[in-house]
């Protein structure tokens, strides 16, 4: 039986194999289906982590995260993790996407959040390249430029209004003439004379070239509108990444909000003992890297006590 199970090898995962196994637990597992580093290596410049003198791509600043953490012991094994049950010894079992399963002691949730796709031409291509989900770590790169934002729920505004203290304008661009967001903050969009709003209409199309974005079609009423923008923000919901969790009756194992997110308290910990998340999955969270590599510290300190107190299970 391991002693921890991480699930996600993002800023989270990757930091609580860290310090779990740092911190001297000796079966720790890190499952990432893919290549470690999480969304962040969809970023071509980050430049908010703190100790990072020029802007580094997201690549470049995930780069030496899983071989720090590997030299204290952390295994990685490239798989999905399906479904994780809880057994009556108090143990969890790991269902894996291969048919296989794992026993853990303690379980660390990081598998993060998914910034949902518009669906139009070249949003893919130019993800990272002038078409963003995160105006935080992003906003920065357009001081004194036009920008667009397409969405028109909470998030969609409330970083329009964030933007709008960055850009030299913001083109609000939703596809009805009301909005999924609070009044006080559609109002408080309504006044800010550095937002114009474009309503009933739909981005149907990005283009640029191999330097980023360089312009977005809108249709809008049955016209189409060229807008030549270098950067356009899509905040059209997010998902969290909470699947792991559901149970075969449909149930999640520990408490999640009205939107998916694990509830935890200050220590990472869920209403579940031995259960623990961290990082973009979890209620509350910040969507920074950085503050998903301190969530991921804490889980672990926190695993770690609760593993050492319960030593070894007993039977059923
Ligand atoms: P993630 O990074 O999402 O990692 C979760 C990992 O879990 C993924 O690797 C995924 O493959 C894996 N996983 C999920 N489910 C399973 C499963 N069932 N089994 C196995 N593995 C699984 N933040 C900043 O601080 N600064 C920035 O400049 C910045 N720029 C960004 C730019 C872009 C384009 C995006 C998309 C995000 C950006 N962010 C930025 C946000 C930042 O990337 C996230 O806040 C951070 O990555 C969250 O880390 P995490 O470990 O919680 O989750
Ligand atoms: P959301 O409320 O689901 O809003 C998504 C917006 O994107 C909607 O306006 C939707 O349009 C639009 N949209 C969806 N798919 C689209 C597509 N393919 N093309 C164009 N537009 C599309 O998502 P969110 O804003 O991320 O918020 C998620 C949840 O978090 C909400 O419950 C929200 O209240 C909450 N939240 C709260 C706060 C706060 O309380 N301060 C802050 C942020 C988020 P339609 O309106 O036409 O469907």
């Amino acid at each position: 039986m391991l002693d921890l199970a991480i699930i996600g090898g993002g800023p989270a995962g990757l930091t609580a194999g860290l310090y779990a196994t740092r911190g001297g637990l000796k079966d720790v597992v890190m499952y990432e289906k893919g290549m470690p580093g999480g969304q962040i290596t969809l970023s071509s410049e980050v430049e908010n982590y703190p100790g990072i003198c020029e802007p580094v791509s997201g690549m470049e600043l995930m780069e030496c995260w899983p071989k720090q953490a590997m030299r204290f012991g952390l295994k990685h094994e490239m798989e999905e993790v399906k479904r994780v049950r809880r057994e009556c010894d108090g143990s969890f079992t790991l269902e894996l996407l291969s048919g296989k399963t794992e026993s853990a002691k303690g379980v660390i949730v990081c598998t993060g959040s998914t910034p949902k796709r518009a669906g139009f031409e070249g949003e893919e291509e130019f993800l990272g390249r002038g078409i963003s989900t995160c105006a935080t770590c992003d906003g920065f790169f357009y001081k004194d430029k036009e920008v667009a934002v397409l969405g028109g729920g909470d998030t969609a505004l409330e970083e329009a209004l964030y933007l709008a203290k960055i850009a030299s304008k913001v083109y609000l661009i939703h596809r009805r003439d009301t909005f999924r967001a609070a009044p006080s903050t559609v109002e408080r969009v309504k006044n800010n004379p550095k937002i114009e709003l474009i309503l009933n209409a739909t981005v149907k199309k990005a283009y640029g070239n191999e330097m980023g974005l360089e312009g977005i079609i809108i249709e809008q009423n049955g016209k189409e509108i060229d807008l030549k923008v270098p950067g356009l923000f899509v905040f059209v919901g997010m998902k969290v990444n909470n699947e792991v969790l559901k149970q075969e009756d449909g149930s999640f194992l520990c408490e999640v909000n009205e939107w998916g997110e694990v509830v935890v308290d200050l220590r990472m910990r869920t209403n579940v003992p031995g259960l623990f998340a961290a990082g973009d999955v979890r209620s509350d969270a910040s969507k920074q890297v950085v503050c998903a590599a301190g969530d991921g510290a804490t889980a672990a300190i926190n695993a770690i006590e609760y593993i050492e107190k319960i030593g070894e299970l007993k039977p059923c």
